[in-house]
């Protein structure tokens, strides 16, 4: 029986890794990709205290050394089940490839990209459309992109593109930018940069590659088309939580939902990062979700396992 099972290898999972491992707990994380999370797809971190600037991958890739380090062991599974255990049996945990017995289980699945839920947009992921410009900006050297979205991932993710294309139009439902006033003082002067207001992308169209799009103004209900080359879609995130058993808490937009020291309404679940029910998603959060975490999880698996009284 593991004392934790960290689900999840971003910011947060390899945080609480961090600081499982060198609380000598048996711990062990389950990540069905590489480690990093959405920060190994993030160009520039601007925020991290104490780092002025540094790319998101040699972020990630120094947390999860440091982790290592102090002896995580990190597996490559993706967790496909949680079954909550009765007692001091422990919970379950069933991934593609193994199953586990734990006492407790950090859930720090994240989030992922959410669509944007117009035609076309799923037959040219690949083709056209991109959820990532670190990972697909390059691809678009000197051509047009739309970036959907009005938020501080949209415009800084709408300013990295500049790097690469000629022309960057931002569309946004809105009539105003919801991002950072320093990032929108930034993208409103760009000379790449122009903006398509109170509008929506209707349809994405092109074959086999992306060469137009529809575009529907809110206010006249007019449809226009627009030559772009690609598009890119920064409209918000899913949380990663299709695995979590139905009784664990979550808002109605499906985040879990915890108290201020990460437990969820399930003895021995917990959760931490992108994940939760909260404001502002951002890496230090996610770092300090975690940490807060593992002292929880430490107390309560004295409590429950060991402590003679409740035995
Ligand atoms: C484009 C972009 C730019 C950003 N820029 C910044 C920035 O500049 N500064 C900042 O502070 N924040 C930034 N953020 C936000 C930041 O990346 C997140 O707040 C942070 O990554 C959250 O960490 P997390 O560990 O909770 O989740 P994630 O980073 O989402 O990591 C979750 C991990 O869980 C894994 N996983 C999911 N489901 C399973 C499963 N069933 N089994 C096993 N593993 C699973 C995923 O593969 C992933 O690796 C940015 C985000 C994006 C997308």
């Amino acid at each position: 029986m593991y004392d934790l099972i960290i689900i999840g290898g971003g910011p947060a999972g390899l945080t609480a890794g961090m600081y499982a491992a060198r609380s000598k707990l048996n711990v062990v994380m389950l990540e069905k990709m590489m480690p990093g999370g959405n920060v190994s797809i993030t160009a520039e971190v601007e925020n991290y205290p104490g780092i002025p600037n540094i790319g998101g991958p040699d972020l990630v890739m120094q947390m999860e050394k440091q982790a290592r380090d102090f002896g995580l062991e990190i597996r490559s599974e993706e967790v496909l089940s949680i079954e909550v255990g009765a007692g001091t049996n422990g919970h379950s945990i069933k991934s593609d490839t193994n199953e586990y017995k734990t006492k407790s289980v950090l859930i720090a699945s994240g989030s992922s990209p959410r669509r944007i839920g117009c035609q076309g947009e799923d037959e040219h992921i690949g083709r056209g459309v991109s959820y990532c410009a670190t990972c697909d900006g390059a691809f678009f050297r000197e051509k047009h992109i739309a970036v959907v979205g009005g938020g501080d991932s949209a415009v800084e993710e709408g300013l990295y593109l500049t790097k690469f294309a000629k022309r960057v139009t931002i569309i946004h439902r809105r009539d105003r930018l919801r991002a950072d006033k320093i990032i929108q003082e930034k993208a409103i002067k760009h000379p790449k940069i122009d903006f398509i207001w109170d509008s929506v992308i209707e349809g994405i169209e092109g074959t086999p590659v992306v060469n137009n799009i529809k575009i529907k103004n809110l206010k006249s209900s007019e449809v226009t088309d627009f030559k772009v080359d690609g598009v890119f879609v920064f409209v918000g995130y899913i949380p990663g939580t299709d695995y979590v058993p139905g009784i664990v808490n979550k808002d109605e937009g499906g985040y879990i939902i915890t108290d201020l020291e990460m437990r969820t309404n399930i003895p021995g679940i917990f959760a931490a990062g992108d994940i939760i029910a909260k404001k502002q998603r951002q890496i230090v959060t996610a770092c300090g979700d975690a940490a807060t975490a593992i002292k929880t999880i430490e107390h309560y698996n004295e409590w429950y396992y060991e402590d003679e009284q409740y035995l």
